[in-house]
């Protein structure tokens, strides 16, 4: 009978979906880190150092010999935009290379490894097949979790006094202060209002700032000029009548957390098994004290987001499911000398071990790394009147000319740094560091050999090491 068959068919696409599930297992691994941060770079150095594995014998699987193939497939999530690899590598490694298009919304790419099983099954069985599928997701949509646990009254008063603290928030606090919140709403006024807001938003991001929520308004995708981007926050009038811009921004703040923070926690965040966060310690601490304070909150806030059972949304989305392993690596470490690297690990450990205090951190395994997705420069040491200076030699973006920079010094204590009592006392990386904007260095690759990197097998190590 039709219903036979049909019942038939419904088993047997069950058990399909068991069998992919017990003998092809499927590790989500989350890419995040805010604007700029190397989200874009990382997972097209990560992929074509996964698929061309010369420089990957950190990965233990790699130097077992184990792994047999590894490519590309469709992914399993028809409606998410697939990252775009080929383009974004084709940039990187063409014959006139430069940084590719950054993140500006949610991607994904599915790359599947064959993999021959160590130790005592190795000869048993033959290879496995280990899925990998990778989501890049903004940072700046993370940080949004905080808004999900505040009305907007609650959230105004967190947003006003914190611009009251930075001076880039001085023209959006004097067009909030002339406004009258009670009065009704007026859609020129509630765009003029929020165009302030995100223009606040958007310079306190380029000077150093990370907590600048609500995301979107920074990466507005196709939600740009709708509705729920069309608010900001306002001090709250005694009275309010039903058609007051006061209201309707609380409806539009309500409609951004049930209509764009809701459904990317549900549909990407409480998916992810493994997590990297990408971070640009190196430009925190070029920009100072205030950015550096500013990041460690920021790490904080993200790891709390991690935390099982903190926010009684994610509770509910999450049921029990949790992101195993986190990595915080801090990128573009090709902008120092080796003899370097060894501090900067050391602030982001010390960052990373602060982030879990603050954040009251128990459960994923955490992990804190400097790394370069993709190494634009070489090292050289020169002599400066009679010292010798540990610099990097690369391709200046804008001049196409090679030079060599020292671009300053990191503390041999992580404490200099971090310690508040210290802070402004010192100033690190203030050499070059500014003028150091190298383009990708003119690969000639052979075949199996990925692009240069610094670390990435070690991060994809700890990241996936454990399933391959
Ligand atoms: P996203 O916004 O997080 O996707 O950031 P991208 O991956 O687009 O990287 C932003 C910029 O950081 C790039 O355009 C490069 O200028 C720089 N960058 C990223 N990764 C590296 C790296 O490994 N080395 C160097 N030197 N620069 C990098």
């Amino acid at each position: 009978s039709r219903l036979a068959d049909s019942v038939a068919r419904g088993v047997e696409a069950v058990s399909d979906s068991v069998s992919e599930a017990l003998f092809e297992p499927v590790i989500r691994l989350g890419v995040t880190g805010l604007s700029r941060a190397g989200k874009t770079v990382f997972i097209t150095s990560l992929v074509a150092n996964l698929t061309n594995r010369d420089r990957m014998a950190g990965l233990t699987a790699e130097a077992e010999g184990r792994i047999v193939a590894a490519f590309l497939q469709p992914q399993p999530d028809d409606t998410v935009p697939r990252f775009d690899y080929e383009a974004h590598l084709a940039a990187l490694t063409g014959a006139a290379p430069h940084w590719p298009e950054s993140t500006r919304a949610v991607s994904e790419l599915r790359l599947s490894f064959r993999v021959r099983p160590a130790g005592l099954l190795a000869g048993l069985t033959g290879p496995r097949t280990v899925h990998l599928d990778i989501v890049d997701y903004p940072g700046e949509w993370l940080l949004d979790l905080g808004l999900m646990e505040k009305d907007f009254a609650a959230w105004s008063a967190d947003q006003l006094a914190r611009a009251a603290t930075r001076p880039q928030a001085a023209n959006y606090l004097a067009l909030a202060r002339t406004t009258d919140a009670a009065s009704p709403l007026d859609e020129v006024q509630a765009q003029a209002l929020a165009r302030s807001y995100t223009d606040y938003l958007a310079t306190a991001r380029a000077a150093g700032f990370y907590d600048c929520t609500p995301g979107r308004f920074l990466l507005p995708g196709d939600l740009a000029g709708s509705p729920v981007l069309t608010f900001a926050p306002l001090a709250r009038p005694d009275r309010t009548a039903r058609r007051a811009l006061w209201r309707e921004f609380e409806r539009r703040f309500e409609a951004y957390k049930a209509r764009v923070v809701q459904p990317f926690f549900r549909d990407h965040f409480a998916r992810i098994d493994r997590q990297v966060v990408l971070i640009d310690a190196l430009g925190a601490i070029h920009a100072g004290p205030p950015a550096v304070d500013d990041l460690r909150r920021a790490l904080a806030d993200i790891l709390g987001a991690f935390r099982p059972g903190r926010n009684a949304f994610l509770s509910r989305l999450l049921m029990g499911k949790r992101v195993e392993k986190i990595l915080f690596a801090a990128t573009k470490a090709d902008h120092l000398h080796h003899s370097q690297h060894g501090r900067l690990a050391a602030i982001m450990e010390a960052l990373v071990r602060e982030a879990r205090d603050r954040a009251d951190f128990a459960g994923a395994e955490t992990r804190a790394m400097a790394l370069a997705s993709l190494r634009a420069t070489v090292e050289e040491t020169i002599d400066h009147d009679g010292d010798s200076l540990d610099c990097v030699r690369g391709t200046l973006r804008d001049s196409g000319k090679q030079a060599a920079f020292y671009p300053g010094a990191l503390p041999d204590d992580p404490m200099r740094l971090l310690n508040p009592a210290r802070q402004g006392a010192d100033r690190w990386l203030d050499a070059d560091y500014e003028v150091m904007t190298f383009a990708p260095a003119r690969l000639s690759l052979k075949p199996g050999e990925g692009p240069p990197h610094i670390r990435l097998d070690r991060a994809a190590e700890f990241l996936l090491g454990d399933r391959l």
